[in-house]
């Protein structure tokens, strides 16, 4: 039977996804913050971001909620560490990409006594609504770290970020992204480059093995879960989860804090982790 939907009914059915996606996000927030509640884990965290404000990127959070975010935390007794946090109740917050809002809340993260990890990829330093490195350089002598988000901000395995035709990721293109991002940034920066955070999150074995060989030591990812301690005796980089809580309203971001996205664990790694190799 052919289908003959007009605007209308177009509309009807865009109407009903919208309503869908709603539906979901409402029920994803109810189960956090229940299940936060029962679970109660109030151990290290890490929480990121990409930028504040939307003048330069969709993926935004306003300066209020921010601010409310870091009142919520303190209300809650957390403090905020630079790099890894270790100890319960500590936080620690990265930005992603190096969008400019971050000038935006500088005096506020000043302020704050905050200083948020800012993960970096070389080939879009200076490019419009991005950071260029007399602004990177001057934001660290405030104390903001700047640390790898790989040369070119492609994904390391499973689909790339964007259409451009894929590079193949030979070895000297993996080369490119993880040891010479990090030997340039840190030669840029004047301070060794330690930490890796994944494009898009995407994340194999084969990657981690890359890294480590490539010089880092910490791998910062997106998946919730319990901050992992230093074993220097594996010779493995430690992979780091971090929640993504851009946008999310005081009470899920609350939740977050409580360990109300844990059980998501798996469901983020699905996404997120390639059992492939290459
Ligand atoms: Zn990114």
């Amino acid at each position: 039977m052919p289908l003959n939907l007009g605007f209308l009914d177009l509309m009807m059915v865009i109407g009903a996804c919208d309503r869908i996606l709603v539906m979901k996000r409402l029920l994803k927030s109810l189960c956090m913050r229940g299940l936060s509640y029962v679970l109660g884990d109030e151990s290290a965290k890490v929480v990121f971001y990409h930028d504040v404000g939307f003048a330069h990127t969709r993926m935004g959070t306003t300066f209020e909620l921010l601010q409310a975010h870091v009142d919520a935390a303190r209300k809650y007794g957390w403090t905020f560490s630079t790099g890894k946090p270790s100890l319960n109740h500590e936080l620690s917050i990265c930005f992603d990409d190096g969008f400019r809002g971050i000038l935006d809340a500088r005096s506020f993260f000043l302020r704050e006594k905050i200083r948020p990890t800012i993960f970096i990829a070389v080939s879009l330093v200076g490019k419009p609504h991005y950071l260029t490195w007399d602004e990177i350089l001057s934001l660290q002598d405030d104390g903001f770290i700047f640390q790898s988000h790989t040369w070119s901000h492609q994904t390391l395995v499973g689909p790339m970020i964007d259409e451009s035709p894929a590079e193949e990721r030979s070895d000297v293109w993996f080369d490119r992204e993880l040891r010479q991002s990090r030997e340039f940034l840190a030669d840029r920066l004047g301070c060794p480059v330690t930490a890796l955070c994944f494009p898009a999150g995407h994340f194999s074995d084969d990657v981690i093995k890359r890294a480590g060989k490539a010089g880092y030591s910490h791998l910062y990812a997106s998946f919730p879960g319990k901050i992992p301690i230093n074993d220097d005796a594996t010779g493995k980089p430690l992979v780091i989860p971090r929640c993504l809580v851009q946008g999310l309203a005081v009470a899920d971001f609350e939740a977050v804090l409580r360990g109300g996205m844990n059980p998501l664990r798996r469901r983020y790694l699905k996404q997120h982790y390639f059992r492939e190799t290459k």
